[in-house]
């Protein structure tokens, strides 16, 4: 059941972005979120998706999320640059004592017959868009689950990986109990050889948790990317997370490396740019995740 104060909220929100007095039909529960409370709202002026959360326990997270959602549908001139469809942002608010974001409700349909080639080569021109900055980061901190991903800006790849992404999530990791000192000594073997997984390349727009659980095809058989965790960064940690759980077909890889072709190595970076989303799993999770950190960092002695 969507709680009342929630429902009328997301009312409030419709209205101000239809300008129409808004009637609500019906509510149905949403599966499949990590995190937050999900529903579909049906209306008098549509059909819309709604998102809700404790908004003292995550400050921020529907702004940012709709921030990032903007920022990958992108108004650009140019469609070849905005290739993946993103649902749209309707708006977001606080209400007694809740978070409510309002999106566009994504119908499902079938995959089309070119859906895994269009998303490929959609991801791979999306990742050529470049910040205005130049920089790797964004001009503000965001989430990624349920937890702080920072986005300081730097002049690195390198530079930003470690300090913005791994050694955040190890001394969580640490400060929890989750993880002892040798899970730092690792880590620090590995940081002496990152520049060799990673190629030297421009900041990318990330879509930053692309996961299987992120996509869904909509109405008219197309890729609809979700639930984004976007910074500039490089390409391989959209790549990577699309690997770690499975669910891509190999002819998004094969029209990705058409579009945008990759370092020939590529496939072995993977599971070093997975170790960022692994570690959030062990400070999400905890459990079989740290073995899974510690058997790709046991690599580097
Ligand atoms: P959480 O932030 O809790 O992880 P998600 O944003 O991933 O939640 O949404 C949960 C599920 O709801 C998704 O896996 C997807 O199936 C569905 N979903 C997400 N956004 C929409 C949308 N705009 N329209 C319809 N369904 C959606």
């Amino acid at each position: 059941m969507i709680i009342d104060s929630v429902t009328q909220t997301a009312s409030q929100i419709i209205h101000s972005c239809s300008g129409e007095q808004v009637t609500i039909k019906r509510t149905a529960s949403v599966g499949g979120g990590c995190i937050n409370d999900a529903h579909r709202l049906d209306t008098n002026v549509g059909s819309y998706f709604v998102k809700y959360n404790h908004a003292a326990r995550y400050p921020g997270m529907f702004e940012a999320e709709a921030k990032g959602l903007e920022l990958l549908a992108a108004d650009t001139e140019d469609p070849e640059l905005s290739p993946l469809y993103v649902p749209k942002v309707i708006g977001h608010d606080e209400a007694a004592g809740y978070g409510v974001l309002v999106l566009e409700y994504i119908e499902g349909g079938n995959q089309r017959s070119d859906f895994w080639e269009a998303f490929g080569s959609g991801l791979a021109r999306m990742h050529q868009r470049r910040p205005d900055s130049g920089m790797f980061g964004l001009d503000h901190d965001n989430y990624i689950g349920s937890l702080r991903q920072f986005n300081q800006e730097f002049d690195n790849w390198i530079g930003f990986f470690v300090s913005q992404r791994l050694d955040p999530q190890i001394k969580l990791a640490r400060d929890e109990g989750k993880a002892g000192p040798d899970l730092t000594n690792m880590f620090a073997r590995l940081y002496n050889h990152l520049g060799d997984f990673f190629p030297e390349e421009p900041p990318c727009l990330l879509h930053g948790d692309l996961w299987s659980g992120n996509y869904m095809t909509g109405n008219e058989g197309q890729a609809v990317i979700l639930d984004p965790a976007v910074y500039y960064g490089h390409r391989y940690m959209d790549l990577g997370m699309s690997q770690l759980f499975g669910g891509f077909n190999p002819t998004f890889y094969k029209a990705y490396h058409e579009t945008w072709p990759l370092d020939k190595s590529w496939q072995n970076s993977m599971d070093i740019a997975n170790l960022y989303p692994l570690m959030v799993h062990v400070n999400l999770f905890g459990g079989g995740y740290l073995g899974s950190v510690k058997s790709i960092l046991n690599r580097f002695r």
